[in-house]
């Protein structure tokens, strides 16, 4: 951010960049209508589309008033099978990445990376270093692979790669499927490794409105963890195991589970509060005609409910409850080994009205027995060990006792991340606790 308050990346202004983003990928995808559906073959991968968009225009591009630039395209037909995976329709694609413009968010990350959201809160720009974008090519056939062999997963959605090339800049970035509902103000968010090394939020963090938290704030606020419902619990760590054990595969570390909690106990007292506040208001201003007092409160109902709903989502597979339990409503098998039901018994809390702002969120409960809806995913999967990790490892390690180091070997990063969320963060119901009777088999 510069003096006149100009938010620029690699020296462009973002607004530059996202409307050439829009562009780019307006053209990519629109080109593609031409060429036949097919399978994908191996080359498919390896391959890289340019197009020169010229500030006048050309046959393939329209005329635009920023600078000439390069758009390349990654893998541009194995991208096309992966968003028809999970049922993104290139009409969808386009609508929501091009024609509205996109929001930019701020980013707690230490990275620089910027992110943008569409309007339709369905995907996120990031944009990516050189290396990270290099491996995500490298990784992406045996990404695939696993992919279609598991769609019920918690990694992270890649729909498309790309690369802005303006004036000897090269800025990369992915297209991904966004986590976090923006339409309902989630009251948590931790971003969480399994480590305690350096994992509390920084104070510049925590004074934002909406901050993301890490492992330590999360063990301060939740020290006997959320309570998932047994089934959920099952499908949700058999979730967690596999895709750790991709990741490791791929010597992936570094990722961290991204997880939003929604409170809807929280929830309805904001609302009754709420509702007194404006019925003060109304009386107020009837008896002093001032009006004042309301445009005081038009901040914190705006930051409440906003009214619109997380979700007819155009993907499939994209809820959290979806990612872990799979879509049972279509025609296909989802699972064959068969030790978590594929449908999951959900508590009758969740058929209430009021939990429709925000479908698809994984039931739960905090400590104190309040109803709570859990959003989550892996993100940051694109470090691997390989790259100048060894290094870091073998610094931090004479320094810190290495049990607590967040940089570690891949095998250890993948357990001790699944031990951490299995023990600590996530907790089967005590039976006690249970509201409706226990399921019959
Ligand atoms: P660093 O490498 O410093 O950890 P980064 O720039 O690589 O940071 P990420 O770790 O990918 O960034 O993400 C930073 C934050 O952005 C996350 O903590 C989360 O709040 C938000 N975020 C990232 N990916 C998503 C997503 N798919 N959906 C919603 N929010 C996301
Ligand atoms: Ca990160
Ligand atoms: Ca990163």
């Amino acid at each position: 951010v510069d003096k006149s308050g100009i938010v620029s990346y690699k020296k462009k202004p973002t607004s530059e960049l996202m409307a050439a983003i829009q562009l780019g990928i307006g053209q990519s995808v629109g080109g593609l209508s031409s060429k036949p559906e097919r399978d994908v073959l191996m080359q498919d991968f390896g391959v890289v589309e340019v197009v020169f968009f010229p500030g006048e225009g050309s046959n393939l591009t329209p005329a635009h008033h920023y600078s000439d630039f390069r758009f390349k395209t990654y893998a541009p037909v194995a991208f096309r099978y992966f968003r028809d995976l999970f049922g993104i329709q290139p009409d969808d694609f386009m609508l929501s990445l091009c024609d509205e413009p996109l929001k930019e968010l701020s980013n707690p990350g230490a990275s620089g990376s910027i992110f943008y959201l569409t309007q339709d809160d369905e995907f996120i720009i990031k944009t990516v270093q050189h290396k990270e974008a290099e491996f995500l090519q490298k990784l992406l056939p045996g990404y695939f692979l696993n992919i279609s062999q598991n769609k019920r997963t918690l990694l992270p959605k890649f729909y498309g790669l790309y690369c802005y090339q303006c004036s000897g800049k090269n800025i990369r970035f992915t297209v991904m499927n966004n986590l976090l509902p923006s339409t309902v103000k989630l009251h948590e968010k931790y971003d969480m490794k399994g480590s305690t090394y350096k994992r509390k939020a920084s104070k510049h963090e925590r004074s934002k409105s909406s901050p993301t938290l890490k492992d330590l704030d999360f063990m301060d606020n939740h020290p006997e963890g959320l309570q998932l419902e047994k089934d959920t619990y099952d499908a949700l760590i058999k979730t967690l195991q596999r895709d750790c054990r991709v990741l490791e595969s791929f010597k992936i570390m570094d990722y961290s589970l991204l997880v939003g909690i929604y409170n809807l106990d929280l929830a309805n007292k904001e609302k009754q509060q709420q509702q007194i506040q404006l019925q003060q208001d109304k009386e107020q201003s009837e008896n002093y005609g001032s009006s004042q007092s309301r445009s005081d409160r038009t901040d914190t109902r705006n930051s409440l409910h906003r009214g619109k709903s997380f979700k007819t989502r155009i993907g499939q597979y994209s809820t959290p409850m979806e990612s872990i339990q799979g879509v049972t409503d279509l025609n296909e098998e989802i699972d064959e080994d068969t030790d978590v039901p594929s449908d999951i018994q959900t508590p009758h809390w969740l058929s209430n009205s009021h939990v429709s702002d925000c479908p698809g969120g994984i039931p739960a409960r905090n400590a104190k027995g309040e109803r709570l809806l859990i959003y989550l995913g892996i993100i940051d999967i694109l470090q691997s060990f390989r790259l100048k990790k060894r290094l870091e490892h073998t610094m931090k390690s004479i320094v810190i006792d290495g049990d607590t180091i967040s940089v570690h070997r891949p095998s250890y990063y993948a357990q001790r991340f699944l031990q951490y969320h299995a023990t600590r963060v996530f907790k089967k119901t005590p039976t006690a606790l249970k509201h409706s009777p226990s399921k019959k088999r």
